[in-house]
């Protein structure tokens, strides 16, 4: 197991007890409102959430990959939504990072560094979802800039996104050579937050529909070069990737948890019902998928902190691996506490409704394992 350094470890109790005693008392309510809890947002700029990665000069915490790992990790303990809402601005920050020349840089990482300015990632639309390269949204040089027509969808932080960092094509035909990033102020004029999902779960991190009527974009507005969007997707779904696995490993853990605590005191039979195999067995099994995605996340992370960028394939074993250990583990939790399991008056359903999430955001595991098995042909 990879070892956390002083500074890590000291984040991680920081945010064990920021979530136990701020933020895990708001869960449940939040998940039935779907509003988003904007007294815990302000939390979390007041403790730096938000800008963990923005360098120090920028006035952010300078901190690793390993540390924000940490902190979605501790966020989704409590709760996937928050958790949701922290790694998809991590999402469009590392496509910023990666693509922004020095103009941009000075014109928005000031203000990113401040805490409270996110960054969206909008990259899915209505008949491009796995099939990314079919983007419709249109960007059109006009000369002086781009009209942008188009719209997309399950865009998570809609509304709340201050900053989008927006894949268009300049050329359909072109596919994964057409994708064109745009940096998009919540602003300008033609564009427009559309219908906000229902989600199953995850339900307070708003998901919406954004839609690009006429909407001019200056050409100081290019994140990096026409035709290479797709160079900025790949990166930031490898880090990305990594944070939903590290998602993942809170649900996990917490469901756990709750299973364990369940069964010691859950009496059947005049037994605690963790005295039987059956149960016993199933709570073993949890451990083992939950110790072995910790294992895994920390390892990949720490391999990011190293300057090894090119972590795509281990990216996506992370990811499935710990998003069907989420789902397993929540699942199998909500058996261990029965009837009581499937209620709401326990957290468990909640765990097994945000932990299905998992298994489709940021490409769902069928393309993970797809490209697991690619990069497979071409190592052995
Ligand atoms: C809560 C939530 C938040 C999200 N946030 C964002 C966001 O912030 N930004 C953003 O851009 N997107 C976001 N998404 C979109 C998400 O990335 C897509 O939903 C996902 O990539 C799948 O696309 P799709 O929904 O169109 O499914 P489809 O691509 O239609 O897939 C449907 C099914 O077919 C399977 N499938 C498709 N192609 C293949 C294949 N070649 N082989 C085998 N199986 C295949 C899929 O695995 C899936 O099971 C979010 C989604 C959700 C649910």
């Amino acid at each position: 197991m990879q070892e956390f350094t002083e500074e890590q470890r000291i984040l991680k109790d920081m945010m064990r007890k920021l979530c136990r005693e701020k933020v895990a008392g708001r869960a449940a309510e939040v998940d039935v409102t779907k509003e988003y809890p904007w007294d815990l947002h302000q939390l979390f700029v007041e403790n730096g959430l938000f800008n963990i990665r923005v360098p120090a000069e920028y006035g952010g915490a300078g901190m690793d990959y390993t540390s924000a790992c940490i902190v979605v990790e501790e966020l989704a303990r409590v709760d996937g939504a928050c958790a949701n809402t922290v790694a998809h601005h991590q999402a469009g920050l590392c496509c910023f990072m990666d693509g922004a020349n020095e103009e941009q840089r000075e014109r928005y990482l000031h203000r990113i560094g401040e805490g409270s300015f996110l960054v969206g990632f909008a990259l899915t639309e209505p008949n491009a979802g796995s099939d990314a390269f079919s983007l419709r949204t249109l960007a059109v040089d006009q000369g002086d800039g781009y009209v942008i027509n188009g719209s997309k969808c399950f865009i998570s932080n809609s509304g709340l996104t201050d900053l989008y960092v927006l894949f268009t094509t300049v050329d359909p035909a072109r596919r994964r050579d057409g994708i064109t990033a745009f940096l998009v102020e919540k602003e300008t004029p033609g564009l427009e937050v559309g219908k906000a999902e229902d989600k199953m779960g995850m339900r307070a991190s708003p998901t919406c529909q954004l839609n690009f009527s006429d909407m001019r974009v200056a050409k100081a507005n290019l994140l990096g070069e026409v035709g290479r969007g797709w160079e900025l997707v790949v990166q930031s779904l490898t880090e990305t990737r990594i944070l939903v696995a590290a998602m993942s490993l809170g649900i996990a853990q917490a469901a756990m948890e709750e299973a364990v605590s369940h069964a010691k005191v859950r009496e059947q039979f005049g037994r605690p019902i963790g005295d039987f195999q059956g149960v016993s067995f199933l709570l073993a099994d949890m451990a083992v998928q939950v110790e072995c995605a910790r294992a895994l996340i920390y390892q990949v992370a720490s391999r990011i902190d190293r300057g090894e960028r090119d972590q795509r394939y281990f990216a996506s074993v992370a990811k499935c691996f710990a998003s069907d250990t989420a789902m397993k583990v929540a699942t199998d939790a909500v058996q261990v506490l029965g009837g009581y399991g499937y209620t709401r008056e326990y957290p468990v359903e909640k765990m097994m409704r945000d932990a299905k999430a998992m298994q489709i955001i940021e490409g769902t595991n069928q393309i993970q394992r797809i490209q697991i098995a690619r990069n497979l042909m071409k190592m052995y």
